[in-house]
């Protein structure tokens, strides 16, 4: 049997511009997957109209472009696929793998955070609310080729996660799914704020009967402990003219030998590649930038 070649992806939000803490997964993700000689994908997650900017997803991918970061393929817009999401859900409405919810935040606080399945031991059909899944595989663990044994609260595994929203957006966690099957995604390479995430997906995987990608999780840069880098709170601004300052610092966060600035930054990157040694890339969930500037 011919094995599966490799296939990475980055899969921004548009909600803003990529910043310094989104080109750690950006660079980490293109290094890993072309010193495998692997495919690097570029999916826009833009699911979620109301955290979106408007002109963000097109100042992404020339950001991407201008640091050299060229994608395989063409770029997969998760907007296009609703359809797609849809008639999976109601094919596991059908089968009764998946059921309505119409519990309130505030129902959800009182049974302590995590949702104990209620609306799905009922009788009464309903057909309005979030959809939530039925979790039978109930993952509480995984291994993730960086980090290691990845051990979640043994509730949260066996929560009935939603898979579509009250407000009737499609959920993360069922488009991530879903996508990273359509586009072969062998290697599943981001930060480290998606590690609890993992189990759901894989929850996801088992139940659509496909096989399950490995992970690899990197360092997140936080501007504070706990709190993610975003334009917010000031993640560094990256400019699109002068790249190459912004390789080199990138790479230092990833743990990796600088490479000599060139006027053209793919002949960085192709250093940068030849150069990859995913063993010298922190360990730490969370890297402070304080601490590396
Ligand atoms: N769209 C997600 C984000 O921007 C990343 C999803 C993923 O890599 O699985 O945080």
């Amino acid at each position: 049997m011919q094995v599966p070649a490799y296939i990475g992806r980055f899969a921004p939000s548009p909600s803003g511009p990529l910043h310094f803490g989104s080109l750690i997964a950006a660079l980490g993700s293109f290094l890993r997957a072309k010193s495998q000689q692997g495919k690097w994908l570029v999916r826009i997650e833009d699911i979620d109209p109301p955290r979106e900017v408007a002109g963000a997803a097109d100042g992404i991918l020339r950001t991407l472009e201008s640091y050299g970061l060229h994608w395989d393929d063409s770029v997969f817009y998760q907007s296009l696929r609703l359809d797609a999401y849809q008639q999976q859900l109601d094919v596991l409405l059908n089968h009764d793998l998946a059921y309505y919810c119409q519990c309130t935040r505030k129902q959800i606080q009182a049974m302590g955070g995590l949702y104990d399945s209620r609306c799905g031991q009922r009788n009464t059909a309903h057909s309005h609310g979030a959809i939530r899944v039925r979790n039978q595989t109930q993952s509480d663990h995984f291994y993730d080729r960086h980090m290691g044994m990845i051990r979640v609260d043994n509730h949260f595994a066996k929560e009935d996660f939603i898979i579509k929203r009250r407000d009737g957006l499609y959920a993360y966690q069922l488009a991530v799914v879903m996508d990273d099957i359509e586009q072969g995604v062998t290697e599943v390479v981001r930060g480290c704020d998606l590690l609890t995430s993992t189990v759901r997906q894989i929850d996801l995987f088992t139940l659509f009967d496909k096989p399950v990608p490995n992970w690899l999780h990197l360092p997140l840069l936080c501007a504070e402990p706990g709190r993610k880098l975003s334009k917010q709170n000031h993640a560094p601004a990256i400019d699109n003219h002068a790249p190459q300052a912004s390789i080199n610092a990138a790479l230092q966060v990833l743990g990796q030998s600088p490479v000599e600035t060139h006027s053209d930054v793919t002949v960085m990157l192709q250093q940068a590649i030849a150069q990859f040694n995913l063993a010298t890339v922190p360990k730490q969930q969370e890297i402070v930038l304080a601490t590396t500037t």
